[in-house]
Order: structure tokens, then sequence, then C-alpha cells
């Protein structure tokens, strides 16, 4: 396929690259980056004019709609938008609609895995968008990915990666503020993780990313909390689950108590720049007297 690629950063690069490495025709275009090895565009139209698919990965929801109203107007009639960024449900539903009424096909898909994921090929995506459209982007997911699900219609992607990850944050700081309290109450970190890791309070967070250095398998825990899963990126989709819970008044009271800690943590704490599972030294070095 010719594929058009804009938003070439840490994600956007090692996927463009596995796609070429699969034989594909990649023309990318970012503001900043020119990664080595792929074909840039002057522009984004320029990328996209002659694309049969234009994957997007960009940083928010109001670049990629300023992004996908130049493309659209450039794209051949029945190509395919895939858009990969993490963004609002409401931003990925108005670019669908765009994409739909400019003749085109639109799936927003992002994705969990990280650097690393999108490095080796082994994201997962969660896709929202019509039958066909998945269809299309499905020999890109094999690539690109492990895991593909098609989620429902357009802006059902982003709706499973915010639901995912405020999981995922919440549970994050469950699991640290149990070791804290371990801790204190003198239970053994690896008796307190052989335990747990074993029983109803089992989660990935405790058994694939444990936040204790030195127990459990590797994790960034292990490195100082050099991300990983940055704080702040848990941040972003923590505040994108808020957002969207306000939109349709959802009681998220965890979530939004998640998104308290972590602002707080990135913005005053010196959290960022440092892994999510950090907030297991953040809980040590306070007392129950600073809540
Ligand atoms: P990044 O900041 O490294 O890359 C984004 C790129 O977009 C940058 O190179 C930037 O120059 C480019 N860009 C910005 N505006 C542009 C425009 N108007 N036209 C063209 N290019 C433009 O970010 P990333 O880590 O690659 O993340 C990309 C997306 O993937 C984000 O939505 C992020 O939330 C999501 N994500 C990231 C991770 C991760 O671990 N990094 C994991 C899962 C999902």
């Amino acid at each position: 396929m010719n594929i058009g690629f804009i938003g070439l950063g840490n994600m956007g690069a090692p996927m463009a690259a596995n796609l070429i490495k699969a034989g594909h025709d990649v023309t990318g275009f970012d503001l900043v980056a020119r990664p080595d090895g792929i074909a840039l565009a002057s522009t984004a139209s320029d990328a996209a004019k002659d694309a049969d698919v234009v994957i997007t990965m960009l940083p928010n929801g109001t670049i990629l709609r300023a992004v996908a109203a130049e493309i659209h107007a450039a794209m051949k009639i029945g190509a395919l938008h895939l858009d990969c960024s993490t963004v609002d449900v409401d931003s990925a539903r108005a670019v669908s609609q765009a994409a739909e009424n400019a003749g085109l096909l639109a799936v927003d898909a992002p994705v969990s895995g990280g650097i690393g994921g999108a490095t080796a090929g082994t994201l997962t995506f969660m896709a929202g968008g019509s039958d066909a459209a998945f269809a299309m982007a499905k020999p890109l997911f094999d690539i690109m990915g492990q895991k593909a699900v098609h989620c429902g219609p357009a802006g059902n992607g982003q709706a499973a990666k915010i639901c995912n990850n405020m999981i995922l944050g919440v549970t994050m700081i469950a699991t640290c503020e149990a070791f804290v309290l371990a801790d204190k109450l003198g239970l053994d970190r690896q008796a307190m993780f052989d335990v747990v890791s074993t029983s109803s309070g089992a989660s990935w967070s405790m058994n694939a990313y444990c936040p204790a250095p030195n127990i459990g398998p590797k994790s960034p825990a292990d490195n100082d909390y050099i991300p990983g899963f940055a704080a702040e990126l848990m941040l972003k989709d923590l505040n994108l689950s808020q957002m969207a819970a306000r939109a349709v008044d959802a009681d998220t009271p965890m979530g939004a108590a998640a998104t308290a800690l972590y602002k707080t943590f990135v913005e005053d704490e010196a959290g960022l720049g440092r892994d999510f599972s950090a907030m297991l030294p953040r809980f040590s070095a306070r007392s129950r007297k600073d809540s």
C-alpha cells in the first residue's frame, strides 16, 4: 500500500519503520522530527494525497482536528484515515464524521504497549469505526501490533483506551499505597507480592509491573523509575477519562481521585519524567497527616 504517516515522534517513527520493513511505501511528515529511513514530504497534504491509508500519530485532539482538516481535503476518495493518537472521544468522533463527509473511511485506533511495543511491532490496537474501515486497517494492525480489537463505531477505540487506563491509574495507586501500608505494618515486600499476586488483589500493576524495586518481573521500579510509562502520560489519559465522564455524566470517583493525585505528582512533586509507578516512593515519603 501507499501509506502517508503524519507524526513521526517516539511512537510514530518506529511504527512507520515497521510498515516500511513489511514492504509498504511510506511517505512521512512531521513538523519537527526527521527520522532516518523514511521518505519525507514537505507538507501533511503532500504525504496524504496519493495514499491508500494515512496514519496519524499526534499529541492531542486539537492538533489531530487541524491535521485532519488539511489531509482530508487532499486524500483520494475511498482512502482510509487511521488515527492511532490518544485523543478525546469528541475529537475522534468529529474527525471520523469529517472523513465520512469527505468520502473517506476512518478508524480511531489508539494503542497500548508504549515505545517498546511500537518498536517491536507488538502494540495492541483498540479500534472504532465501520466494519469496512476496520477490515482495511487490519493488515496494518497485524504488522504494527499483536492484537487489534474492534470496539464498535467511531470513538469507541478512544473510549476503550481511557477506560482501560483509568483502571490502570487507579490500580497502580492502590497497589502503591498498599505496599506502603504493608511496609509500616512490618510486612516484607516479597511476601506481600507473593500473596497479592496470587490472591484477589492481583492486577497487572502488581503482577506484571510491580512498583516495588527488585520484586516480581523486571519493571521501571528496578531502574530508578525511569519510564516505562511516564506519569505525565498517565495524567494525560486520566484527564481524557474525566473529560469524557463529565460529557456523559458518568460518576467516576476513583478516576477523579487518581487524576487529582497524578496532577499533584506531576505538577508539584517532581513526578514529571518519572515512571507512573513512582507513586510508591511518593507515598513512602509521606505520612498520613500529609493527605
Ligand atoms: P511525540 O511527542 O514523541 O510525537 C508526536 C509527534 O507529532 C512529534 O514528533 C511532533 O513534532 C508531531 N507533530 C505535532 N504537531 C504536528 C503537526 N501539526 N503536523 C505534523 N506533526 C506534528 O509523542 P508520542 O510519544 O509519539 O505519542 C504520540 C501519541 O501516542 C500521543 O497521542 C500519545 O498519547 C500516544 N501514546 C504514546 C505512548 C508512549 O508511550 N509514548 C503510548 C501509548 C500512546
